[in-house]
């Protein structure tokens, strides 16, 4: 602590020149009245000084946002002490444990509810990627397959320091960006977030593409069956299925277009 500032006017001056003109300087006989700073520091500022995370938990690792949050760390130095139970005020989500695919719609929900800017931080082994549960039946392999995470807090659980070193992490990504690029003042910016549908498993509608291609794939038909078979007992292809099976799959087919034309 050597290089500590002595006196809370020292730091005061310090912690200013951040946000001061690079080249612009003030006269000296001024300097207690007037600053001349940049539109990009000002607004970066004013944004990080006062982000309002989102009231919301999932698991073990809440608890330790909540530790964060009380008097101990006191995030009411960063000017986040206002958690808000409303995503519409809030601009930073904070995943904070184990996301299951049961929550996955609801979380993909409340965070195209929130108001732009807005930025998610992924805190936990499990939020980033399924933790101790990962490959589980019910719990995702990361937040970050649905929502853009822009930063990740290590640990199960993190300690509150960790979290607070990712709040600062995050305030410094927002300190570099720049009001003539941020995307949301862009006019064909939209970033919403189609909401995942949970059915017999969790699916990402913006991976329908894929996933329609890989069951046409997988009825493609004889040959590709016919080498699976080939291939050893163990695989299994759309060549072995029953014709009830085949059956079910026709009539669901058909169900399914009769609904579309029905539209
Ligand atoms: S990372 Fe660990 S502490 Fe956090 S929710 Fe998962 S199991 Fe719980």
């Amino acid at each position: 602590m050597a290089n500590a500032p002595t006196d809370f006017r020292q730091l005061k001056e310090e912690e200013l020149k951040k946000y001061l003109h690079d080249t612009i300087q003030v006269p000296q006989d001024l300097q207690s009245n007037v600053l001349v700073t940049t539109l990009d520091k000002i607004y970066n500022w004013s944004r990080r000084s006062s982000m309002w995370p989102l009231l919301f938990g999932l698991a073990c690792c809440a608890i330790e946002m909540i530790a964060t949050a009380a008097s101990r760390y006191d995030l009411a130095r960063f000017g986040m002490e206002v958690m808000r139970p409303s995503p519409r005020q809030s601009d930073l989500m904070i995943v904070s444990g184990t996301v299951t695919k049961k929550m996955v719609p609801a979380i993909v929900r409340i965070y195209n509810q929130m108001s732009e800017p807005r930025y998610v931080v992924s805190m936990g082994a499990c939020a980033t990627g399924g933790g101790p549960f990962k490959e589980g039946y019910n719990v995702v392999s990361g937040i970050d397959k649905y929502l853009p995470v822009d930063v990740y807090v290590p640990g199960c659980p993190p300690t509150p320091e960790a979290l607070i070193y990712g709040l600062l992490k995050l305030h410094e990504k927002v300190e570099r960006q720049s009001i003539v690029s941020v995307p949301w003042y862009r006019k064909d910016h939209s970033e919403y977030v189609p909401v995942p549908r949970l059915g017999p498993d969790i699916f990402d509608p913006r991976q329908v593409e894929l996933i329609k291609e890989y069951t046409l794939k997988a009825q493609a038909g004889p040959t590709e069956g016919a080498e699976k078979a080939a291939a050893g007992p163990k695989a299994k292809g759309p060549a072995q299925l029953s014709e009830k099976a085949r059956a079910r799959i026709e009539a669901a087919k058909a169900r399914m277009k009769a609904k579309k034309a029905g539209q």
